[in-house]
């Protein structure tokens, strides 16, 4: 009972739906007494040698009447309740769509895929069926089981009610003990299903991965091991599930047994007529469902407090990083000061970055270089706010970046990480997935400056082309320039491109570079790279170890102190040199060569 409880609020905002729904029901319920009672009278005639024409008429109509009317309401009441369950189902689905969306990437990264879809399907449904299907079926169960048996004995004889109901506490138990069984099992099958979706949803998408290392048959093994798992859990919630109908027939089998041999006594010494023993029967028959229906109704109910405890319980996290109480609306723009202790991941012992102290004043150019794992990324994302650091940290504009509305912050911040995401849509759409208004010559222009255009337009449907996982296949470099002409189309204040150019060949990178340059000149951009020649520009650049700065000045400062950027600037020469087999661009390469090593 207590989910009726717990949904109370949807009910009560619901009402008309279900207040009208429940009416037209019970009028159902009383309409359904009607029949057997004109069987009685039809019968009785009969035996009484009484039955006219008119009689028969009459009720026959009367019969018809009913029939009709309830044809008619159960229609009703079926859109009424199954309606505003729909809108329950719909309502939840929305709210933990807003939520998933609210949240922090640190919630995603802790929990599967694969459950938070269940969530938002099995879930929301089991919710949905207990407030249609449950709300049914415990109105009907209560009220036509009720009055049936009203019937049976007011009209008819209670002594005989009293007898035909004898079995039925039996029926109570066992669908109350089998419902029971189907739970436990229907919940071993649930998390079965659970696996086997994580594991398709793992090796569709990893199924490069799968295909590089020959791991097709051991996957196939352990699928189909998951897979027989699946199939053993829901044969033995169906073991339980055939159990239902043989033990109501043989519960209601006994019940007909007793009717008939103690009714049969009273027809013969006169209590009863021949009439009110058939409609006695025919209400014995009315009661299976109301049984039935109250059996299931405890599943019904319990799988729906399940769900629905588990979707408030998701529900309730809190986003770990929301808006503070009045945070600055107006977008962030103005130096950045990283001003940062240390900071170290929730999960982690040791700090992925520690005292990192750096200004860049509006409009410049950062540079940031370092091995991978060094915490490039890690600084980029406490200036998106993805993961905070100690209060103050991260400035921008003077304001620390936890005082600014999230919204304000990122639609500041042109953010190009190194995992690019191509959505299934059109190379258009994509391109202006942060600003759908946009035109065609935006979106070309950018395109452009991203070095994409061309290659865009060699496709052969050009900007409508689709792309993603149901379109044509890019190449990373060129997934690296549409994802670039995605952050330029924003125009944003402050621009980070997180070693976003790594799949794309030295020279593209220079010039896409260059056209930058010019384009955010008085904006600010920073940039962390593998390839150096692509931040040799900077105004400064950052050499992180560690989560550590172990460098830091101009190129050429750099250069001076002879330290790991020197090395690796002499080293990535040498290894274009060799890429490019010597020849004239060799030699120029060799003429550029940094001359502190002399
Ligand atoms: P880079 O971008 O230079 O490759 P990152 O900023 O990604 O470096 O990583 C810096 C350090 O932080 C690494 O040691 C990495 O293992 C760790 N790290 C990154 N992300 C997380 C995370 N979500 N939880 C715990 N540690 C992390």
């Amino acid at each position: 009972m207590r989910i009726f409880r717990d949904l109370w609020w949807f009910f009560k905002q619901e009402k008309k739906s279900y207040i009208l729904g429940v009416g037209v029901l019970l009028v159902v319920a009383l309409l359904e007494i009607f029949p057997p009672y004109v069987v009685r009278l039809v019968v009785d005639a009969i035996e009484g040698e009484k039955l006219t024409t008119g009689f028969l008429l009459k009720w026959l109509t009367l019969l018809a009447v009913a029939g009709i009317t309830m044809y008619i309401l159960r229609y009703f009441w079926r859109i009424l309740l199954f309606g505003a369950a729909f809108r329950l189902g719909q309502q939840l689905r929305g709210e933990l769509y807003a939520h998933f969306t609210r949240m922090s990437p640190r919630f995603f990264n802790r929990r599967r895929t694969g459950d938070l879809m269940a969530h938002a399907t099995n879930d929301v449904q089991a919710v949905r069926v207990t407030a249609g299907e449950g709300v049914l079926t415990f109105v009907d169960s209560l009220v036509l089981g009720g009055l049936v048996v009203l019937s049976m004995a007011v009209f008819i004889s209670w002594k005989l009610t009293l007898i035909a109901l004898v079995p039925m506490p039996f029926m109570a138990w066992a669908v109350g003990r089998y419902g029971k069984w189907m739970h436990e099992r229907f919940l071993k099958a649930q998390a079965a299903f659970s696996d086997i979706n994580n594991k398709v949803q793992e090796n569709i998408s990893g199924v490069r991965v799968v295909k590089a290392f020959g791991r097709e048959e051991a996957e196939k093994r352990s699928f189909h091991r998951l897979s027989l798992d699946v199939v053993e859990k829901n044969i033995s919630v169906a073991r339980i599930d055939a159990l239902f109908g043989p033990t109501i027939s043989l519960i209601v089998g006994v019940s007909f047994f007793l009717t008939v041999a103690f009714g049969a006594v009273y027809v013969t010494n006169g209590e009863m007529t021949i009439g009110q023993l058939t409609q006695f029967t025919l209400y014995l028959g009315q009661l299976i469902w109301p049984m039935l229906a109250f059996g299931f109704l405890t599943n019904i109910m319990q799988r729906g407090r399940a769900s629905y405890d588990r979707i408030r319980s998701l529900l309730n996290v809190e986003p770990d990083i929301s808006d503070r109480e009045g945070a600055v609306t107006r977008p962030a723009s103005g130096e950045i000061r990283f001003n940062l202790s240390r900071f170290t991941y929730p999960e982690a012992e040791t700090p992925a970055l520690h005292r990192v102290q750096v200004t860049v004043p509006q409009g410049a150019t950062l540079g940031v270089v370092g091995k991978t794992g060094s915490g490039k990324t890690t600084l980029f994302r406490l200036l998106l706010r993805e993961v905070e650091g100690p209060p103050g940290s991260v400035s921008i504009g003077g304001i620390p970046v936890e005082e600014y509305t999230l919204s304000a912050l990122r639609s500041a911040i042109g953010y190009v990480p190194q995992d690019h995401f191509l959505f299934s849509a059109t190379i258009r759409e994509n391109i202006a997935f942060g600003r759908p208004e946009a035109t065609d010559g935006e979106i070309e222009r950018v395109a452009r400056l991203a070095r994409v255009h061309e290659d865009i337009l060699r496709l052969e449907e050009g900007y409508d082309t689709l792309v993603g996982e149901r379109g044509v296949t890019l190449s990373g470099g060129q997934k690296q320039r549409l994802s670039i002409a995605r952050a330029l189309l924003l125009d944003p204040e402050i621009l980070i491109l997180d070693d976003s150019l790594s799949a794309v060949d030295a020279k593209t990178e220079e010039k896409i570079l260059e056209s930058l340059r010019k384009e955010r000149a008085g904006k600010t951009t920073l940039i962390a790279a593998h390839r150096l020649s692509g931040i040799e520009h900077a105004d400064e650049i950052l050499v992180l170890e560690d989560g550590a700065v172990i460098e830091r000045g101009t190129h050429r400062e750099l250069l001076e102190q002879e330290g790991w950027y020197a090395w690796m600037v002499r080293r990535q020469y040498l290894e274009s040199l060799i890429e490019k087999g010597g020849g004239a661009d060799g030699d120029e390469a060799v003429a550029r060569l940094p001359q502190t090593s002399s």
